[in-house]
């Protein structure tokens, strides 16, 4: 291989730019056989491979691109389920610049290997030719319950089945798959995806109960006594939408970004009046916030006919949260960056309809403790923008539901649920993990923290007498 081969590369097919924001069409589409195996070949199966340290579930990750490039899909999709139950999600959405392929050695020198996308190219050659389903151990007798069906909930429930546990996973929407199916956009994770990745967990047994919420339907010491559960994991994410609590801010136009993705991806909004969700938009949109959240309402809001889109964030972009890959395709669709700068009021019209945004100029100073730096606002250097729709995109925290209906769970002072080390919370036998103990935070994060849980819960029940 040559040195320039070595060190680029290979690029993936997208929609271009003038045709995609006008459909919710998947924006990546994805390696042919023959891209997957050249990509694969730039991988120099290092003895001590750095990448593996970098993912948070331990893929062997120079093992299965070795089996690609040997043209054995079927063995390599096989060694990354021994660790992920959804590649096919995490090929798509997972941070990996910023995770195994930050620490690849080749980004020293050139591009480091493409491994999301090498993931998302055996996951889907799999759903295409017939999903194996893995064997399970012998039945324990043993019962959990399982709150939330997101990347947590969901990743939990499957290792719990393989091992053996008879599993239920209450989830409190219509449909399972959490964030996926309700926040991220079609274009950037269709829904299909998601849903072929929930029947492989439900083919492992798992059984799926939607609109179902705990701490309404049953609370979590009833689903112990009561219903014969032996454990629970709480996988309840956070779903709580934060606003910036500035005059103005309940005028008709503006959204919680919640609010705003759930009706578009879970309502079908983007697809009225054949699906009954309208979903009003103005002619100029601001959103407000930095990270993948206000990218994916900023891409939607100029699908569904926005003729300016506006991302206002109070910090610079090399402080963006948001993956670079996604704020890339942000800007190669048009979307209009205003950094350090922060809304401080909101004014309407005589009908109570947003028209105008109230920014306030920011500097940046000492970091804080997320280790950014901190952004302060400059006196006196207001200055208006004409909006009619904005979308509030700063951060979610967990629905306190749960917290305020179990007696002695131990919650901290963001609403987040204390776990230890073995993901336990302050109650026997009931464990959490996922964004409900961290705080907004990644879908690879969240299946971290469903593996490790149900790792401790194994070992739980199999020494509960
Ligand atoms: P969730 O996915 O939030 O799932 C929790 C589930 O629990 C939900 O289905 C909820 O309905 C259910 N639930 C809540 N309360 C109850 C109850 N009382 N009873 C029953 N069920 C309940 N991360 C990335 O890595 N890459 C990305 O590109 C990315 N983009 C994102 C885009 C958006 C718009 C959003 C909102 C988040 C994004 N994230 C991304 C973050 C990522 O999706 C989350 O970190 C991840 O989904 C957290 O998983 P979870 O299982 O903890 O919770
Ligand atoms: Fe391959 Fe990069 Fe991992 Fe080395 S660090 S094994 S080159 S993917």
């Amino acid at each position: 291989m040559s040195k320039q081969d070595r060190f680029k590369a290979v690029p993936m097919p997208k929609q271009p730019p003038e045709v995609r924001i006008h459909n919710f069409n998947e924006v990546a589409l994805g390696y042919t056989e023959e891209q997957a195996i050249k990509e694969a070949e730039r991988c120099l199966q290092c003895p001590e491979p750095k990448c593996v340290l970098g993912c948070p579930v331990g893929i062997d990750i120079p093992a299965f691109i070795k089996l690609l490039r040997e043209g054995k899909f079927r063995e390599a999709i096989r060694k990354i389920k021994e660790k992920n139950n959804l590649p096919a999600i995490c090929g798509r959405v997972c941070p990996q610049e910023t995770q195994c392929q930050m620490n690849c050695v080749l980004g020293k020198k050139g591009d480091p290997v493409s491994i999301g996308r090498l993931e998302r190219f055996l996951a889907d050659w799999e759903r295409e030719h017939g999903v194996e389903i893995p064997e399970k151990q012998p039945s324990t007798g043993k019962r959990v319950a399982v709150i939330g069906s997101g990347p947590a909930g969901l990743t939990a429930a499957a290792d719990l089945a393989r091992l053996g546990h008879e599993v239920v996973v209450f989830e409190a929407l219509h449909e399972p798959g959490g964030v996926l199916m309700y926040g991220i956009p079609e274009f950037r994770l269709p829904k299909r995806i998601v849903q072929a990745e929930v029947d492989y967990v439900k083919k492992l047994g798992v059984t799926i109960k939607t609109n179902a919420v705990i701490g309404r339907l049953f609370t979590i010491p009833e689903l112990l006594k009561d219903e014969g559960f032996d454990a629970v994991f709480i996988g309840t994410g956070a779903g709580l939408p934060r606003f910036l609590r500035v005059p103005g801010e309940n005028l008709c136009g503006i959204y919680s970004a919640n609010e705003f993705l759930i009706r578009i991806n879970l309502m079908k909004g983007y697809m009225f009046p054949k699906w009954d969700t309208p979903i009003k938009i103005g002619k100029k949109v601001a959103v407000i916030g930095g990270g993948n959240v206000a990218m994916d309402a900023s891409r939607c809001s100029l699908r569904l006919g926005a003729e300016e889109v506006h991302i206002v964030y109070r910090r610079s972009k090399a402080e963006m949260p948001a993956r670079k890959e996604e704020v890339e395709n942000a800007e190669e669709e048009g979307i209009k960056f205003d950094f350090l700068a922060n809304p401080v009021a909101f004014h309407g019209d005589e009908y109570g309809w947003v028209r105008k945004m109230e920014c306030v100029r920011m500097r940046l100073t000492e970091p804080d403790e997320s280790g950014r730096r901190r952004p302060v606002p400059i006196e006196g250097s207001n200055f208006f923008m004409d909006v009619d729709t904005v979308v509030i995109a700063i951060g979610q925290t967990p629905n306190p539901l749960i917290q305020q209906t179990t007696p002695g769970l131990a919650v901290s002072k963001r609403g987040t649920i204390i776990v230890d080390e073995n993901m336990q919370t302050s109650i026997e036998g009931v464990y959490a993990g996922g964004d409900v103990v961290t705080g907004a935070a990644t879908v690879i994060s969240a299946m971290g923290a469903g593996k490790k849980a149900a790792e401790s819960i194994h070992k739980y029940l199999m020494n509960k007498r």
